[in-house]
C-alpha cells in the first residue's frame, strides 16, 4: 500500500482505541467507482427481476449467515449493545428479500388511453448510478434501505459509509462481492470530502443521503445545482406524548426510557421530548428514574448491557451541554446527568423535568440518553409543543382512547406515528421526514418508486392522420382532451 495514503482510524467508542484503519478513497478511485457502477448498469439490465431476487435472497442469506461476526465489527467499532446490532444485520437482511419480491411486482401500470385503440403505459426505470452516503448510527441498516431498493430498482449503487463504522460496511461489500454484477455494487472510504466528491460527481444520477440536518442541506445545494435527484433522510427531535387516561403508566414510562435510550439515544426517532400530561406526570417520571436507575451501562459486547457509550467525545460534549443548559435555566435533575465509566464515551441515562421549550434540550438534537419532561394540561397543548420544532421525523403516543388516538393522529407533524409501540419500523410501510427531517421517502412501495424514473409511453398502433392537426381552418375548437 501507498505508505502516503490517508487512512480512517477506526476507534472503539467503549475504549477510545484505535481497532482498524480503512485507506481514503482517492479521487480516482471514487471517479473509478463511479465508471465501474455505469458499466455494472448494462449488465444489470440483462437479469430479470426473478434472477435479481434470486440473487437478493442470496444477500440476505449471507448477511444472517455471518450475522455474528457482522455484530462483533458493528459492536467494535460503533459502540451499540451487540445485541442490538445483531438485530440490526436481520433487518438489513429482511430489507433485501422485501424488496427483491416487490421490485418484480413494481414496474409500472397501464393507465387509460386517450382513443380505444391505443396503449398507455407507465414504465418505471431504473435512475442510473446512485450514491448512498450513509451515517454511523446503523451503519448497515440504513445502506440496506438504500442499496436494496435502488438496486432491485435495476440501478447501480456507490455506497460511502461513515467514516466513524467503515469496517463492517467493507465486510459485508467482500461478502455480496461474487453475487453481484462487477462493479454494480462500489464502496468508496472516507468522510466529508469523498461524500462531496461523490455528490459533485458528473456520473452520479442521484444521491440518497441520511445524516444531519446541517449536511443534508449542503448535500441538497450542490445536488440541486446539479439538477440530480436526491432523497434526504435526515435529524429528527421526535415528541412522546403520555396521555392521563393511561392507567399502566409505568409501562408508558419503560417505553420512553427504551425510546430515549435506544442506541444511547442515537437513533434518528430517538424519542428527545416528552409531553407528560399532569394527571400522571408524577407517576410517570417515578417510574422513568426507576427504570434508568435499574439500566445496565458498560461493554458493548456483553449481551446483558443495555447502554453502551456514545459514538465519540463530540457526541459526548454535546449531551453534556444541553443537559447542562438545561439545569442552568432551572431544569429538575432527577437521575443521570453525568459521564459514567473511566474509558469510553459512556452518559448516563437521564431523566430531567421542567425543562423549557426554548431550551437546545427540547429544541436541537441531542442525540443522546436523555428524557426531559414537560407537564401539560392538555393533549391539544401537547400537540402544539410537539409541532413547534423544525423537524417532523417521528413522533410517539401513549393513550387507549381512540378519540385521543385520532386527534394525534391528524394533529401532529410527523413521518410516521407510532400508538403504544415507539419507533417500531416496517419494511412495508414509508419511513422518513416532514419538514426538516428530509425529503422523501425510504421503505415500502415509497422507498422503491425513491429510486425510479417515470416515463410515458403511448402507442397509436396505427399510422393515420390526426384531425386535430394542420390546417386548421377556421371553426371552432371542439372541447376536450386530444393534445397539450
Ligand atoms: P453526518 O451528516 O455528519 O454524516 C452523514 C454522512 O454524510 C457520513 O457518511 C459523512 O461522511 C457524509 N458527509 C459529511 N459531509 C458531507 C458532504 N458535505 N457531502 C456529502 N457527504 C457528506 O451525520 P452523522 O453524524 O453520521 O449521523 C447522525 C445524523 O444522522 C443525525 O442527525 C441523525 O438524526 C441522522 N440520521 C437520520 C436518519 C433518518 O433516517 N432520518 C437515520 C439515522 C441518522
Amino acid at each position: 500500500m501507498n505508505e502516503n495514503r490517508s487512512l480512517l482510524n477506526v476507534v472503539n467508542p467503549a475504549t477510545g482505541e484505535r481497532i482498524g484503519e480503512v485507506p481514503v478513497s482517492t479521487p480516482e478511485e471514487v471517479d473509478a467507482a463511479v465508471g465501474a457502477a455505469r458499466r455494472g448498469l448494462e449488465e444489470w439490465r440483462g437479469v430479470s427481476g426473478l434472477e435479481r431476487a434470486e440473487i437478493f435472497h442470496e444477500v440476505s442469506r449471507s448477511l444472517r449467515e455471518n450475522a455474528d461476526g457482522l455484530a462483533v465489527l458493528m459492536t467494535r467499532e460503533g459502540g451499540k449493545p451487540y445485541v442490538e446490532n445483531h438485530d440490526e444485520v436481520g433487518w438489513a437482511a429482511a430489507c433485501f428479500d422485501y424488496y427483491g419480491e416487490i421490485a418484480r411486482d413494481n414496474v409500472g401500470y397501464l393507465p387509460a388511453p386517450i382513443e380505444p385503440q391505443q396503449l398507455a403505459l407507465v414504465v418505471k426505470e431504473p435512475v442510473g448510478v446512485v450514491a448512498c452516503i450513509v451515517p454511523w448510527n446503523y451503519p448497515l441498516l440504513l445502506a440496506s434501505w438504500k442499496v436494496a431498493p435502488a438496486l432491485a430498482a435495476g440501478n447501480a449503487v456507490v455506497w460511502k459509509p461513515s467514516e466513524e463504522t467503515p469496517l463492517a460496511s467493507r465486510r459485508v461489500a467482500e461478502l455480496v462481492e461474487d453475487l453481484l454484477p462487477d462493479g454494480l455494487l462500489g464502496v468508496v472510504y472516507g468522510a466529508a470530502g469523498v461524500g462531496e466528491a461523490l455528490v459533485r460527481h458528473e456520473q452520479v444520477d442521484m444521491v440518497a443521503f441520511t445524516g444531519s440536518q446541517e449536511t443534508g442541506r449542503k448535500v441538497g445545494q450542490v445536488a440541486a445545482e446539479r439538477l440530480v435527484r436526491t432523497n434526504l433522510e435526515l435529524g429528527g427531535k421526535d415528541p412522546f406524548i403520555v396521555c392521563d387516561d393511561v392507567d399502566d403508566v409505568e409501562v408508558a414510562a419503560q417505553g420512553a426510557v427504551w425510546a430515549a435510550c435506544l442506541n444511547a439515544g442515537q437513533v434518528c426517532t430517538s424519542a428527545e421530548r416528552f409531553y407528560v400530561m399532569k394527571g400522571v406526570v408524577d407517576d410517570f417520571v417515578e417510574a422513568a428514574k426507576s427504570f434508568v436507575e435499574d439500566l445496565k451501562i458498560g461493554d458493548p459486547m456483553d449481551r446483558a448491557t443495555d447502554i453502551g457509550p456514545l459514538i465519540n467525545e463530540g457526541g459526548l460534549g454535546r449531551v453534556e451541554q444541553h443537559v447542562g443548559e438545561a439545569l442552568d435555566g432551572g431544569a429538575e435533575l432527577v437521575s443521570g446527568g453525568e459521564r459514567w465509566g473511566e474509558r469510553g464515551f459512556f452518559y448516563r441515562p437521564t431523566v430531567l423535568l421542567g425543562a423549557r421549550p426554548s431550551m437546545r434540550v427540547m429544541r436541537e438534537e441531542t442525540f443522546g440518553p436523555v428524557v426531559p419532561t414537560v407537564e401539560v394540561e392538555s393533549l391539544d397543548e401537547a400537540i402544539a409543543l410537539a409541532n413547534s420544532v423544525p423537524y417532523a421525523l417521528g413522533a410517539n403516543v401513549y393513550t387507549e382512547d381512540f378519540e385521543k388516538m385520532l386527534r394525534c393522529m391528524r394533529g401532529l407533524r410527523a413521518g410516521t406515528v407510532w400508538i403504544n409501540d415507539p419507533l417500531t419500523d416496517n419494511d412495508a410501510a414509508p419511513f422518513g421526514g416532514q419538514r426538516g427531517s428530509g425529503i422523501g421517502r425510504e421503505l415500502g412501495r415509497e422507498g422503491l418508486e425513491a429510486f425510479q424514473e417515470t416515463k410515458h409511453v403511448h402507442i397509436d398502433p396505427k399510422i393515420q392522420r390526426k384531425e386535430w392537426w394542420y390546417p386548421y381552418g377556421g371553426d371552432e375548437p371542439e372541447s376536450g382532451q386530444r393534445t397539450m
